[in-house]
């Protein structure tokens, strides 16, 4: 018999997709990139494989992989960590997250969830018997009440799941924030996962606020990163954990029997080509733009744009155009508009009133424009 810890509901971006596919719509749903990545990208990939590294990584990762990704958090951070053991590579950032929560949780464990939340946590925390504890986003800016963290903590919280930039929100964190945070962890002696996958890609002057910058925070976190965002690589599944040593070998001792080890040829690649440090610092200029032409194209077409402050997302508000629920919305623009987006409602745990879909910008700009079109043609006429 199977266990049944978690729905068996398929995830909202196989469903979204799939119909995008029957329907030759064009897929600003589940977030992945329509362009490559850099060709010298890929020419190091290229090169590793020729230059045989098709066997095993070791566990934690490439080496001078993990030395790179400390001198990334050294010059961003300030944040000394040590590569042979605060850093271990993971096929994606959600295997590092669920690593991250089975290494904590036990059952009967409270984990605080800010709503809207990435639709793997939930699965996450009761697949461990522990359980999410509910906290919403204010709306319209998605920010954190905090008086209403410090009112859900109980004897049984053991950790706090934050997420900047936000997805599917695109909101982020500000040091404010992160002090709040530092202060109800340390009082109440909490884990934190902190999922900043979306990292470099951040908005109007913004700055990333990574827990790596907060020694107090960091010293009981996960933090988690991925490359498949950051260098157009979705589907290289290749990210990575950092957390103080005596918390990652707990989360490589879950990995070692899970995973083992990583695509190794990679690894190696990338080790070499994100110690050019542009490659990360020119990603917020390149999307912002991105965000600007959506923007236009869909408020053309009648959408309202809600604030994008991060991540390679936007949510528009579809009340002038529709009573219909998001789910029921997203699926006919579909099919009969032919632009595929992510509703919201499955980011929440009950049910919500959301009107807003989530758009993908990380899109050729032609694909933004050719998307845009087809709503003015549908929405309009
Ligand atoms: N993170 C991606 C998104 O939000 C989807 C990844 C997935 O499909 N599991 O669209």
């Amino acid at each position: 018999m199977l266990k049944g810890k978690i729905p068996g509901k398929e995830t909202i971006f196989t469903t979204m997709s799939q119909l995008a596919r029957e329907h030759q719509a064009i897929n600003l749903g589940q977030g992945f990139p329509d362009y490559d990545p850099d060709q010298t990208l890929i020419n190091l990939v290229n090169e590793a494989m020729n230059n045989g590294y098709n066997q095993y990584a070791p566990a934690m990762g490439y080496l001078p992989l993990r030395e790179s990704i400390a001198q990334k958090s050294k010059s961003l951070y300030h944040c000394e960590i040590d590569p042979q053991q605060e850093v271990c590579i993971t096929p994606g950032g959600t295997y590092a997250i669920y690593t991250a929560l089975t290494t904590v949780l036990h059952p009967g464990d409270e984990v605080i969830v800010f709503e809207p939340a990435y639709d793997s946590y939930v699965p996450d925390i009761l697949i461990n018997g522990a359980k999410p504890v509910f906290i919403p986003l204010s709306y319209p800016d998605f920010s954190i009440d905090w008086d209403r963290v410090r009112n859900a903590i109980s004897g049984k919280t053991k950790m706090i799941m934050i997420n900047s930039p936000h997805n599917p929100t695109s909101s982020v964190l500000n040091s404010s924030d992160l002090k709040e945070l530092s202060e109800i962890v340390n009082r109440h002696d909490l884990y934190v996962l902190s999922d900043e996958v979306y990292e470099p890609i951040i908005f109007d002057g913004m700055k990333h606020e990574s827990v790596l910058k907060y020694p107090e925070i960091f010293k009981k976190s996960f933090v988690v990163f991925s490359f498949g965002k950051v260098y157009h690589c979705t589907g290289w599944k290749t990210g990575y954990c950092i957390a103080p040593k005596s918390l990652m070998k707990e989360f490589a001792a879950i990995h070692q029997f899970n995973a083992f080890c990583c695509f190794h040829l990679v690894q190696v690649a990338l080790a070499t080509f994100m110690k050019n440090e542009k490659t990360f610092s020119s990603l917020s200029n390149f999307y912002q733009k991105k965000r600007d032409l959506l923007s236009s194209q869909l408020t053309g077409a009648g959408f309202k744009a809600l604030p994008s402050h991060g991540s390679f997302f936007q949510l528009f508000d579809y009340s002038s155009l529709s009573d219909e629920d998001d789910l029921s919305f997203a699926k006919n623009m579909t099919i009969h508009a032919g632009v595929g987006a992510i509703p919201v409602s499955p980011f929440y745990s009950q049910k919500s009133n959301v009107h807003a879909l989530r758009f993908c910008f990380a899109k050729k700009d032609e694909t933004l424009v050719a998307a845009g079109e087809r709503l003015k043609n549908y929405f309009r006429n």
